[in-house]
């Protein structure tokens, strides 16, 4: 199956198809380079069916949310990159306090139907910029929630299409890690439990949330979110600010002036310049502290013999 093959395909399953799209066009950080097919996929079963043509044809493919948490190269991907379309944003009640979301739902729009249903247990994820999926497979969190805390369920489709199920004690979450990062299965919904809630302390938690991200982060330029993983019992903003590393620059890629455990685009910056500062700050940070700094982004290889 080439690339040509599997263009036709997703034009039968009724897929929106972009041809050499760019994926600074799709990630946070605006970087990243061509992919010849992405498919915005509209059903599980066409996501099964070209999931099985990919396998066919050993055609590499990854799964796009919103690319909040990705550096991408900047020779681009030179597989199909499939993203959870239109069709998978439903969300619904399926009892008193669960909700079934699919996965390229919004964060966002699923915590504002919390909100309108008086459900709590979602504020701590207002203000992440990712999907349903995206959130799983990261195991997002902030402000003492994660993902951890109400996962129910999750379903998914396996490397050879077959659809998953996969209860909370299978998930594997632990911080910013998921069974999925090893399993390959991509995410199609999942289920939540929340609480009911006080619908005003709901909304005034989940501003305060927000008024802290707009005071801390670096949100007037593209970024991919926290850089690093937390070490253990250190913060990673505070060793590389302690390194005096505030502001070190790479080309066009700086360390937040505002937060230094953020990496952001100035504006030109291209993946290599991050990918350097990022090398940087990691080794400054080693050298003088002895803490390692893991990368919490996902760095995306052009073809997996180029890691
Ligand atoms: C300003 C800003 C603030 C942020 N704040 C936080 C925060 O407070 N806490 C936090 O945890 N994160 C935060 N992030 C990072 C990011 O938003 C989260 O990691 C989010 O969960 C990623 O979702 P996404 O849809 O954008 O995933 P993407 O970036 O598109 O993908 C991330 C990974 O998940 C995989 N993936 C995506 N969807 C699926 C799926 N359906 N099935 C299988 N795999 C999938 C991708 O292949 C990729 O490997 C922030 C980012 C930004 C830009």
């Amino acid at each position: 199956m080439n690339t040509e093959k599997l263009c036709l395909l997703a034009n039968q399953l009724g897929c929106e198809v972009i041809r050499n799209g760019m994926l600074r066009d799709f990630t946070t950080f605006k970087v990243g380079g061509e992919c010849p097919l992405i498919i915005a996929i509209n059903s599980e079963e066409s996501l099964s069916r070209l999931i099985c043509a990919c396998a066919d044809g050993g055609m590499r493919y990854m799964v796009l949310g919103k690319g909040s948490n990705m550096l991408c190269d900047d020779k681009g991907f030179d597989g199909v990159i499939l993203l959870m379309g239109s069709a998978f944003s439903q969300i619904e009640m399926i009892g008193d306090c669960l909700v079934r979301v699919n996965a390229g739902c919004s964060l966002m729009k699923l915590c504002r139907f919390a909100l309108d249903n008086s459900l709590t247990g979602l504020e701590f994820a207002y203000g992440i910029p990712g999907t349903v999926g995206g959130a799983v497979y990261m195991n997002a969190g902030a402000y003492g929630g994660e993902i951890k805390d109400i996962a129910e369920v999750v379903y998914a489709v396996d490397g050879s299409g077959r659809s998953r199920e996969f209860k909370r004690d299978e998930l594997g979450l632990s911080y910013r890690g998921s069974v999925f990062q090893k399993n390959g299965c991509i995410i199609t919904s999942a289920v939540f439990r929340l609480e009911k809630g006080d619908r005003e302390q709901i909304s005034a938690k989940m501003e305060q949330l927000m008024s802290r991200r707009r005071e801390k982060q670096p949100l007037e330029f593209p970024n991919a979110g926290s850089t690093f993983k937390r070490p253990a019992g250190q913060f990673a903003g505070k060793l590389i600010q302690d390194c005096g590393l505030r502001g070190l620059t790479v080309g066009g890629a700086q360390v937040s002036k505002k937060h230094c455990g953020f990496v952001i685009n100035t504006g030109n910056a291209t993946s290599e310049d991050i990918k350097t500062l990022i090398k940087q700050v990691q080794d400054t940070v080693l050298e003088k502290t002895g803490f390692f700094l893991e990368c919490e982004v996902r760095i995306i290889p052009y073809s997996d013999t180029n890691t």
